[in-house]
């Protein structure tokens, strides 16, 4: 872990409900894809983000926050962001932890499984992957409650699109009739489209209900426990 003092760049919306927020640390920063930081509020507080960013950006990180109610865990720290970037002051992370960043040495096909904002974590993964030149199929799945929060839908297209082992698959829980994807919740997609699970590296973020559920239907559905990786199973039981 590294703790660094960064400046907040831009905090811009990509929803009404997600912001994405870029700091520019006072060093170099080490991580892996898949990590996460935290941004300390308080000797005792401090709140855990997925880096969107790349490992092999140095001097660059991205979050996105998803920020809704006066009150929440998100918007607090997103309100921190806000006032420091205003007052031109620097604030406190925590950088590079969680035990749930990308293995490539065991050379599994891979499915990235992103529920709403757990995007972030799969973001990192994904242009790491690209970067590496990653050879095994990847499979993207992301799933979120209305069309209107793919707010990465055209740039994860054209990652799709830069590599034939490469394959991004939104599904929309809510759909529209217009929409002509898959719908329902996103793990449901991976085991309508894929017969056993047991083959892959399965790296899976979003809300901990979530994950609880996706864990257990996967492993019904083939997904080796030892190739599952997720921070919030630390959270959950
Ligand atoms: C280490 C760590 C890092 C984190 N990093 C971030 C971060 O960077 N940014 C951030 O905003 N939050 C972060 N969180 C908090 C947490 O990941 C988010 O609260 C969560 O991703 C929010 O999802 P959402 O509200 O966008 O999803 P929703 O919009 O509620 O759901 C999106 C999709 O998830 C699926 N889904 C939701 N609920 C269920 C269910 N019960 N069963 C099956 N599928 C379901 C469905 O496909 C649904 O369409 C982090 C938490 C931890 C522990």
């Amino acid at each position: 872990m590294q703790l660094v003092n960064a400046e907040v760049v831009t905090i811009s919306p990509l929803t009404e409900f997600v912001h994405k927020v870029t700091l520019k640390p006072d060093t170099a920063v080490s991580f892996e894809a898949g990590q996460y930081l935290q941004l300390v509020l308080g000797e005792k507080d401090k709140r855990a983000f997925s880096i969107a960013s790349r490992p092999s950006m140095h001097h660059e990180l991205e979050l996105h926050i998803g920020a809704s109610g006066a009150d929440s865990y998100a918007m607090q720290a997103l309100e921190h962001l806000q006032q420091a970037h205003t007052n031109k002051q620097s604030v406190v992370l925590e950088v590079g932890l969680g035990i749930s960043q990308l293995r490539v040495d065991n050379q599994r096909p891979i499915i990235l499984l992103a529920g709403g904002t757990g995007f972030s974590y799969i973001k990192s993964m994904a242009d790491h992957l690209a970067e590496i030149e990653f050879t095994q199929p990847v499979l993207l799945y992301w799933g979120v409650k209305e069309e209107s929060a793919l707010y990465a839908k055209q740039e994860m297209e054209a990652w799709a699109a830069s590599r034939k082992n490469f394959q991004f698959i939104p599904v929309v829980e809510n759909a529209s009739a217009t929409w002509q994807g898959h719908t329902g919740y996103v793990h449901q997609a991976v085991m309508k489209d894929i017969v056993s699970l047991e083959p892959y590296s399965i790296y899976m973020a979003g809300r901990f209900d979530m994950i609880g559920v996706v864990r257990d239907d996967f492993i019904n559905h083939g997904a080796e426990r030892e190739h599952m990786y997720a921070d919030a199973f630390a959270f959950i039981k």
